[in-house]
């Protein structure tokens, strides 16, 4: 492998664009650099974006762009060989284009990957564990659930027509005390993502503050219900029995869910993401609340081998990858892929 070799990692989210370089080896080289996102203007705004990132990550470490010879690429929609297929934020110019190659022929043929963000997000968690190289499922409860599986060795199962792991929309048997299932942001009833989200949260604050002996309770002063959840998490922090319970429920549904996922992937590793992962303290109540739902559903073999029960069958993990874990994934998808 040629030790001028670079490749460059590229997430594009709805919020912000965030790109890093690595090298040869798979070390970051130089900064990320972070932009506000225009995907709302267009693909065209965008790649412009993607362009002058990437002569600031080269210029900044020395380099030519022409030693740049893979790219990785994450998008916030589902699509399929490079192909945008659903809208979610962006204009809908993205839909039906093949951005991957667009963006290629635009930048001189340099190849690039192209793949969604849960997956990107799974590729980062998987490219900043250097000793670990078995099988990775990565679920981060955020404003939705998103998810990615990084098979052992270090790619992305991304299913025949990149549509695998849509973790929050795989069916939960709970119910609300009146015996509905919840409506989930997909407009299908008794999705995981209705339980384990920001969306979620907001719906459970409502029921639970109208409740008569939740009527004095200090988040029921009139604000509006965005703004409780966000503080949701400091009360929780402080030992509400609300929150907490809001939370415990969430944690405990997360892991029946969870459950079933391994039962179908084994991935040996779960990595929780989102916003709770950089929680201090009040995680480790969390996790808990996540291992107890998964023993609940789970055999006991796929806690610890039948065999050796020294032996765990599956460990879960906070994610550590931080802001740029996607597009360090992609970047490092991009180097496996297009080194010489
Ligand atoms: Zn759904």
């Amino acid at each position: 492998m040629a030790e001028s070799e670079f490749f460059a990692g590229l997430d594009i989210g709805g919020t912000t664009v965030k790109t890093v370089l690595v090298d040869h080896r798979g070390e970051v080289a130089g900064d990320m650099i972070e932009v506000r996102s225009h995907v709302k203007d267009g693909f065209e705004a965008t790649f412009g974006q993607l362009e002058s990132a990437l002569d600031r990550l080269t210029s900044a470490i020395g380099i030519s762009r022409s030693q740049v010879r893979g790219i990785g690429m994450d998008v916030p929609a589902p699509s399929c060989d490079g192909v945008i297929w659903g809208k979610a934020n962006l204009h809908e110019n993205w839909v039906g284009t093949n951005i991957r190659d667009k963006f290629s022929a635009r930048i001189g043929g340099t190849p690039v990957y192209m793949t969604n963000d849960g997956n990107a997000a799974a590729l980062g968690e998987y490219a900043v564990r250097r000793k670990h190289h078995g099988g990775l499922l990565l679920v981060a409860p955020g404003t939705g659930l998103g998810g990615g599986l990084v098979l052992p060795g270090g790619r992305a199962y991304e299913g025949s027509n990149g549509l695998a792991l849509e973790v929050g929309h795989i069916s939960s048997p709970h119910r609300e005390d009146d015996g509905t299932l919840p409506t989930c942001s997909c407009g299908k009833d008794g999705c995981l993502e209705a339980w384990v989200s920001l969306v979620a949260l907001r719906r459970r604050i409502g029921i639970e503050l109208a409740r008569p002996e939740n009527e004095s309770h200090p988040l029921n002063d009139g604000s509006p219900v965005e703004e409780k959840a966000f503080k949701l998490r400091d009360f929780a922090q402080q030992g509400d029995e609300m929150a907490i319970g809001i939370f415990r429920q969430q944690g405990q549904i997360l892991g029946y869910g969870l459950a079933d996922l391994v039962r179908v992937f084994d991935p040996g590793l779960v990595v929780i993401g989102g916003g709770l992962a950089e929680t201090v303290g009040f995680r480790d109540d969390y996790m808990d609340w996540i291992k107890q739902g998964f023993a609940e559903r789970a055999w006991p073999m796929y806690m610890k081998s039948p065999i050796d029960p020294a032996k765990t069958t599956t460990r879960f993990e906070w994610a550590i990858g931080g802001d740029s874990s996607a597009a360090l994934g992609v970047a490092f998808s991009a180097r496996e892929m297009f080194r010489s």
